[in-house]
């Protein structure tokens, strides 16, 4: 097969733009998707050729009858031809194994999150002001 044709790879998604010579491209390469889908939001591109994807899912809890928001973050392959940048909306569909903790990859980019930058500045300012364990130990002797 032609390196710069792309295929089809059994989904209702169109192919990007540019081709690629990745291997573990589905569109241009060898790799075949198959089973679960997600949806979400890159967070982090630093990777060599993977992403790390986040998206937000309800979980119900029984006694309170009330759903909690949970955050559930997933390591995505994501090839030359898509390039996903941080803050972009993709949809990664499963794949074989491609390292330990690997086994999806982008087929689609959905556009770009609103407001993506402000949320990720606010969620590193309240991670700051924890260590404080100290104080309570002394406490707790006395
Ligand atoms: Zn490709």
């Amino acid at each position: 097969m032609a390196k710069t044709k792309s295929k089809a790879i059994g989904i209702a998604v169109g192919a990007p733009k540019q081709a690629c010579s990745d291997i573990t491209c589905p569109f241009h390469g060898n790799l075949s998707v198959r089973g679960r889908q997600f949806t979400g939001t890159v967070i982090s591109a630093k990777m060599r050729k993977t992403a790390v994807m986040e998206f937000e899912r309800l979980h119900f809890i029984p006694k309170y009858e009330r759903y909690e928001k949970r955050r559930t973050k997933l390591k995505v392959h994501n090839p030359d031809c898509i390039a996903a940048k941080e803050g972009d909306v993709v949809m990664a569909m499963e794949c074989r194994p491609l390292s330990k903790g690997k086994n999806l990859v982008i087929i689609q980019k959905l556009g770009a999150q609103k407001g993506f930058l402000s949320r990720m500045e606010a969620r590193e300012s309240s991670k700051i002001e924890k260590p404080k364990k100290e104080e309570s130990k002394e406490e707790d002797e006395n």
